[in-house]
């Protein structure tokens, strides 16, 4: 095989990994199918339903929270937008926030009628960094604060309610990977500010699409879930123009299901997880983002190089190794933000051309783990990468 033959294969874009990022896997078919054989019985798809409220509680107990303590919604993004009319800011002002996030939270402020204002992070937590933000001179601008737990990582709410108090700007946070740091008695507690956890199929806790939100106030959290439905409460008096973000019937079987599994799911990430942070402990080339292996689990990786290594992704891709910048550049790079306003940002810019996310999936092996590390740590390492002859081309294919 000719030495550019890959490289022009992977130009066209015809390569699949056969070690792909993410392979999520939800409850099978058996396991759902009592709580498919409920609905049959009840006749009852959608509105509330009967599995709709079972999985709402089951939540809020797995989370150490009141029955009423969650609000379920048809995924996260909707119920950040939510989450954000149903704290009263008025539309047109800005809401601070993360460039460093999922272009979902960026949408969900324009979703809301406020203007992006892209802050940097700490490089020590990939967040925003409350001290920071308590020093700025231009709070008053601020309608709204989105705080995300970067990847899963535990934030500290009450350093985040403290600021809210202070300031009297409300802050919302955004924990979409964080099912299972919030859970009861783990290391990231629900204080004052709203929590939204998303149950998409790529995050741990994956149901398809859903979202949670998570709030110790009964009246914010009854005004969201008027606004999720169509702004009726208990009657068909639209008394809020809302919209319809609401969890189907068919979504909470699956949520169900895959609470049952949980502990056994859990203990699988675990285990991944584990087998990953010794693999790459003491590297000094690929360092896991903040927090990984720490007391909470959840269904990505992503690693920073010690410098942008641009030919990094395509050095993995030509070993089968599937990759994903899952951030990509930011959201301030994303054309539709672009003209968004925004501070300096060199934090983010130096992570987001660093980070790779690497695969992480339930049923990877502990050689392909192995494996993967020792590749990455050689994309890591150097600028155009030869093979070394102990790891010779096709080897991920052998170990899939
Ligand atoms: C997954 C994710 C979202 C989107 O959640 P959905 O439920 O798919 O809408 C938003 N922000 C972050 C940081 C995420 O990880």
């Amino acid at each position: 095989m000719g030495i550019a033959a890959p490289n022009l294969i992977l130009a066209r874009g015809f390569v699949a990994p056969t070690i792909p990022v993410a392979r999520p896997r939800l409850p099978d078919a058996r396991a759902i199918l009592p709580y498919l054989q409920e609905i049959d019985a009840n006749h009852w798809y959608a509105n509330h339903g009967l599995l709709w409220l079972r999985l709402q509680s089951r939540l809020a107990t797995h989370w150490g929270l009141e029955p009423d303590g969650v609000a379920l919604t048809a995924n996260a993004t909707l119920a950040l937008a939510l989450a954000l009319r149903a704290s009263g800011v008025t539309p047109g002002r800005k809401c601070l926030m993360p460039s460093w996030t999922f272009v979902a939270g960026a949408g969900a402020v324009r979703e809301a009628g406020l203007v992006p204002h892209f802050a940097d992070i700490d490089p020590a937590t990939w967040a925003l960094n409350p001290d920071a933000l308590e020093a700025r001179s231009d709070l008053r601008e601020m309608g709204a604060i989105l705080v995300v737990a970067p990847f899963g990582c535990p934030i500290d709410t009450a350093r985040w309610d403290a600021l809210s108090a202070q300031t009297g700007i409300p802050v919302i946070i955004g924990a979409a990977a964080a099912f299972d740091a919030l859970r009861s008695g783990g290391p990231m507690a629900l204080g004052n500010a709203p929590v939204i956890v998303s149950l998409h199929a790529t995050k741990a806790f994956g149901i398809g699409e859903g979202g949670a939100v998570l709030s110790r106030n009964p009246a914010w959290l009854e005004r969201l879930r008027r606004l999720s439905n169509f702004g009726f409460l208990g009657s068909r008096e639209a008394v809020l123009a809302g919209t319809n973000a609401k969890m189907s019937e068919y979504a909470a079987a699956v949520g169900l299901a895959t609470l049952d599994a949980w502990p056994e799911t859990r203990a699988t990430w675990q285990a991944l997880t584990r087998h990953y942070a010794e693999a790459l402990s003491g590297d000094r080339l690929l360092a896991p983002s903040p927090g990984f292996a720490e007391d909470w689990i959840s269904a990505t990786l992503s690693v920073t190089l010690p410098q942008d290594r641009p030919d990094a992704m395509a050095e993995l891709a030509r070993e089968g190794i599937g990759t994903l910048r899952w951030w990509g550049d930011g959201c301030h790079r994303q054309p539709a933000y672009a003209d968004c306003p925004r501070d300096p940002l060199p934090v983010t810019e130096s992570i987001a051309s660093r980070a790779i996310g690497l695969p992480f999936w339930r049923d990877m092996t502990a050689t392909q783990v192995d494996y993967i590390c020792s590749v990455a740590r050689r994309a890591a390492g150097q600028g155009t990468l030869a093979l070394p002859p102990h790891l010779p081309s096709g080897t991920a294919r052998a170990l899939a």
